[in-house]
């Protein structure tokens, strides 16, 4: 499937748990194509974050096998998994972790320290990644100035701050309320429209799913359904 970004192959996943082993996924195939806009649901336990962190190339299987950007991400050195990283995967977490003595701007700037860019060119790309949340105006505020439906937002600047082809987003609603909900899962679609950039969520949220172009259902590490939802995009 030349088009895809993500194939994954009879991924499965083991965990040492003392003396024995536990599976977390069993036997995973999924393809993902470039601008999807899918999520993955199901109960906790069901695989949902291991499976988006071997996408994330942060873990890798334990049988079978993910490529991502056509890498085989078992077979990547320490040093080129963190530069698929840096360049091309953004995530966004239930927790936002922005750092507490740095500005907005400063949080956002800082996903792109790891690249080489002029401080003008940062500041270009910064100040457009507050835009596409709309918070150019709190740039110079601290975290602890701001909503935590703001915080979530500048999240979501400091991931799409390098404009990465994969964006992950771990229960991203999950401290939100409904209002904040709907705002970031709309900038979100507006982002996955505007930059084409592969939208991989995990949630338990109702709001959530209303949204999503395509749901993965798991179930004790098993894909159970998987069913798109708006196929025109993608002929
Ligand atoms: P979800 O995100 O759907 O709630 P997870 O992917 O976090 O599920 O976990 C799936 C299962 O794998 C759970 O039973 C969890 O306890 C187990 N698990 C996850 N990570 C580890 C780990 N590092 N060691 C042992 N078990 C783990
Ligand atoms: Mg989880």
């Amino acid at each position: 499937m030349n088009n895809s970004i993500i194939n994954l192959t009879n991924v499965t996943k083991r965990f040492k748990v003392g003396d024995g082993e536990f599976t977390a996924l069993k036997n995973i195939n999924l393809n993902f194509k470039k601008g999807e806009f899918a999520g993955f649901v199901g109960p906790s336990g069901s695989g949902k974050t291991t499976l988006l962190n071997i996408i994330g190339s942060l873990d890798t299987p334990t049988e079978g096998q993910a490529l991502v950007m056509e890498k085989d991400i078992a077979n990547l050195s320490h040093q080129e998994s963190a530069l698929l990283r840096n360049h091309h995967i953004g995530f966004i977490f239930q927790v936002y972790n922005l750092l507490p003595v740095y500005t907005v701007y400063e949080n956002v700037e800082f996903a792109l320290l790891l690249q080489n860019h002029t401080k003008a060119e940062r500041h270009k790309m910064v100040m457009e990644a507050l835009d596409w949340v709309g918070l150019t105006d709190l740039a110079h505020k601290k975290p602890d100035r701001i909503s935590g439906g703001e915080g979530q937002r500048v999240a979501i600047a400091r991931a799409m701050v390098k404009r990465p082809e994969i964006l992950i987003a771990d229960e991203p609603t999950a401290n939100l309320d409904a209002a904040n909900a709907h705002i970031i899962l709309k900038m979100m679609k507006q982002l996955n429209e505007e930059l084409n950039t592969t939208f991989l969520f995990s949630t338990h949220d109702e709001k959530v799913m209303n949204y999503m172009e395509r749901i993965v259902h798991l179930r004790d590490g098993e894909v159970e359904n998987d069913r798109i939802i708006v196929a025109e995009k993608y002929k």
